[in-house]
């Protein structure tokens, strides 16, 4: 929350957003393009990474501030990571991992999409020989530059696949799933069968940031979409036995959370399609609904700003 609240004032300080009433189609469009999540995306303070053991076999290095939550594998082979928090984390990350997870090596990296605070340590590991695998999708969104405000240098998967892919590391196994756009179009989902623990990257928050009231970011820029993203979180409870999630930011949950976020979801998208339903509402009007609709969310809210043209679009009859 304090990092929206900062980023909206930076936001404020730099002339972005106007706070004069009704805002014009026009202004509102340039608005979604404008890098609204760049604030984020640069180089702040943040607390000592912490190793927190989920499995026998499983670590997570849950996110501090705005970077990512990873997850370490550990075999008798070498470890494989979900998520990897941004470029300028890299060396504190490979630390955190030595000194509490493993010395054996590192042989694959898995981007869960293509934001820059889950896959922005790419470049490093890609330095250092590492594979880094991603959705298809995923590597062409860092290339087009998908995402406003991104670090200069993004460097994207050198594997990259549609569908499903296993890697069988030391003995265990490990499944990724591409099954289309939700949060964005290159959301990946990563199960670890022998300890039913699944990564979900960003179609899931938990905790405060699902809880406290913020508005779930739909990246419509980088092919993401309401509709395909509740689709998403029903495959996935249909396809995997999950005793755990690891979210891309917040606590580690359960199944239960996962189907708790998937109900704020279809809550969202039933009064989103309620309330343009007559096919009168502008984009302005849908701004100041979402603060007065079933949820309350706050207005302005970073996620509430950058996909709401996205949201208009998609739900206007
Ligand atoms: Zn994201």
């Amino acid at each position: 929350m304090k990092l929206v609240k900062q980023a909206l004032l930076a936001l404020l300080a730099a002339g972005t957003l106007g706070l004069a009433a009704p805002v014009a189609r026009a202004q509102e469009q340039e608005l979604d393009q404008t890098s609204i999540l760049a604030v984020d995306l640069q180089p702040q303070p943040y607390p000592p990474f912490v190793a927190v053991k989920v499995a026998d076999d499983l670590w997570e290095i849950p996110g501090s501030g705005s970077n990512s939550n990873v997850m370490v594998l550990v075999t008798d082979e070498g470890l494989v990571l979900v998520d990897v928090k941004y470029e300028y984390q890299y060396d504190d990350l490979v630390k955190i991992i030595r000194e509490k997870i493993s010395t054996k090596p590192i042989k694959y990296v898995i981007d869960t999409h293509y934001h820059a605070d889950h896959s922005g340590a790419n470049v490093r590991f890609r330095q250092a020989g590492i594979t880094v695998i991603s959705s298809t999708p995923g590597r062409a969104d860092i290339l087009a530059k998908k995402q406003p405000g991104a670090p200069a240098g993004m460097v994207p998967a050198n594997v990259t696949f549609t569908g499903e892919m296993r890697l069988y590391v030391g003995g265990k196994e490990v499944r990724i799933n591409h099954y289309g756009p939700g949060h964005t179009n290159s959301d990946v989902v990563v199960y670890f069968p022998q300890d039913r623990v699944i990564c979900v990257g960003d179609l899931v928050h938990i905790g405060d940031l699902a809880r406290g009231g913020q508005y779930p970011l739909i990246d419509y820029n980088g092919g993401g979409g309401l509709n395909g993203w509740i689709q998403r979180l029903d495959t996935i409870t249909a396809d995997f036995k999950i005793d755990k999630v690891m979210s891309g930011h917040g606590t580690l949950g359960t199944e239960a959370d996962l189907i708790a976020y998937r109900d704020i979801l279809e809550r969202v998208r039933r009064d989103v399609r309620a309330y343009l339903a007559d096919g009168t509402k502008t984009q302005g009007d849908l701004r100041a609904h979402l603060n007065k609709g079933e949820l309350h969310w706050p207005d302005p809210g970073l996620a509430v700003l950058r996909g709401l043209h996205g949201l208009y679009l998609e739900f206007k009859p």
